[in-house]
């Protein structure tokens, strides 16, 4: 299957693909992931990257798909959730044709729906735990005993300022790429408020009619045009 998961920042993107990794057997490429991991291992791209990411605004669309159709081409194309791409119309253009290319267009945009306060709420208490990329929320899905507190950390744009940029840039900017999907019908509408397994359970009942589909698709191909 190749889906991408979208909505705004803190909508819960990252801690369902972990959980639709496992169950689905994909790989989860988070271009935010990608891009954190080049700024730590000071690449040139994560130089370049670095102030964009710290003040919460989008890093150039040219530097963050050399990411995505690096890791797109890696995974040959197919079993993926894109989560953070795309975030433009721009780039979703771009992914369209790019996909088009290898033939392997995307099966469905999973959009979670969650509002502006509910989101303010969990960004500003979401801690990483530095070893594993774990994510956890100090109330709402706090860590384990066994995680130390010290190795959990803020991201730097958790920060309040750096929050309200995100957002602001998120409805300038993000939001009009579920009309590009809409107006294709490959935008499919979750709910992502409620406990993360409930958001969970929705996911999968469109999920499992999204691989049903592709299995029957597989099974009874087209005839081949004379
Ligand atoms: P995104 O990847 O969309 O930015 P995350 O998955 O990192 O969002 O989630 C943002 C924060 O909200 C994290 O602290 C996470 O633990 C928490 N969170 C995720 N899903 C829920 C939920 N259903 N209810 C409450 N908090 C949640
Ligand atoms: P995320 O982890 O998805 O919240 O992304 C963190 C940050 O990485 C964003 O605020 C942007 O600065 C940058 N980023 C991630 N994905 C993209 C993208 N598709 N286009 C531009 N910037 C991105």
């Amino acid at each position: 299957m190749r889906l991408a998961l979208f909505g705004p920042p803190g909508a819960g993107k990252g801690t369902q693909a972990s959980r639709l990794v496992d169950r689905y057997d994909l790989t989860h490429i988070s271009t935010g992931n990608l891009l954190r991991a080049a700024v730590r291992a000071r690449t040139p791209l994560g130089r370049e990257a670095a102030p964009y990411l710290d003040a919460g605004r989008l890093v150039p669309s040219d530097l963050v798909r050399r990411l995505a159709e690096e890791a797109i081409a890696a995974h040959e194309f197919d079993d993926f959730i894109l989560d953070g791409y795309p975030r433009t119309v721009e780039q979703a253009d771009w992914l369209a044709s790019f996909l088009e290319r290898h033939e392997a267009p995307l099966d469905a945009v999973l959009c979670l729906h969650v509002p502006y306060h509910a989101i303010v709420e969990r960004l500003s208490k979401r801690r990483v735990h530095e070893p594993t990329g774990a994510v956890y929320h100090l109330d709402f899905n706090p860590p384990p005993p066994s995680v130390d507190p010290a190795t959990l950390i803020q991201r730097s744009d958790d920060r309040p300022e750096a929050i309200a940029k995100r957002l602001e840039v998120y409805a300038r900017e993000t939001q009009p790429v579920q009309a590009f999907y809409r107006a294709r019908g490959l935008s499919k509408d979750i709910v992502g408020v409620g406990r993360v397994r409930e958001v969970a359970a929705r996911l999968d009942g469109v999920v499992i009619r999204i691989a049903q589909r592709r299995r029957a698709a597989v099974a009874a191909p087209l005839p081949e045009a004379s």
